[in-house]
């Protein structure tokens, strides 16, 4: 990778891991579910409404973590906000992939918002460091587990 495309990277990392969006425990959330990675230390509950037409309709998150994590969980809402429950999954799943394994070793999941994976792409880089990974993907793991009912992410 290119150094300026790096510190630009860093920058958007920085920036969500210093001001993360939707911080916050919206009252009418319907579904939750906490993430916890004791390897680093970060700790998120993380708050999702869905409504009857198993659409997003709002999703954000309170705790406490270092900058990749709370930078993957701030982008994390802006991305799955307004995403049907499949289309969050399969988010999940493509982003996932992202994190842990080589591009030609990157499964099709089903039809992802190529938007949103191009924005997730700055934390493409964790993938090199296996503890980073955990922080990266805590976020999402809860929102699964939020949205499939469950109230603890398993971050397996
Ligand atoms: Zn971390």
């Amino acid at each position: 990778m290119m150094d300026e495309l790096r510190e630009l990277y860093q920058e958007v990392i920085l920036d969500h891991g210093k001001n993360p969006r939707n911080f916050r425990h919206p009252p009418d959330a319907n579904h939750e579910a906490r993430g916890e990675n004791p390897m680093c230390g970060d700790k998120f509950t993380v708050y999702v409404k869905l409504n009857d037409q198993h659409v997003i309709e709002d999703v954000a998150f309170e705790g406490r973590g270092c900058a990749i994590s709370t930078a993957s969980a701030s982008m994390m809402t802006e991305v799955v906000r307004g995403k049907t429950e499949q289309e969050a999954k399969i988010l999940f799943e493509t982003f996932h992939d992202l994190c842990t394994k080589d591009e030609d070793e990157q499964c099709d999941h089903g039809p992802v918002d190529e938007e949103a994976m191009e924005k997730l792409m700055v934390l493409s880089g964790v993938r090199q460091f296996p503890v980073r990974v955990k922080c990266a993907t805590l976020a999402w793991h809860a929102m699964n587990a939020a949205i499939e009912g469950e109230e603890k992410a398993s971050s397996e």
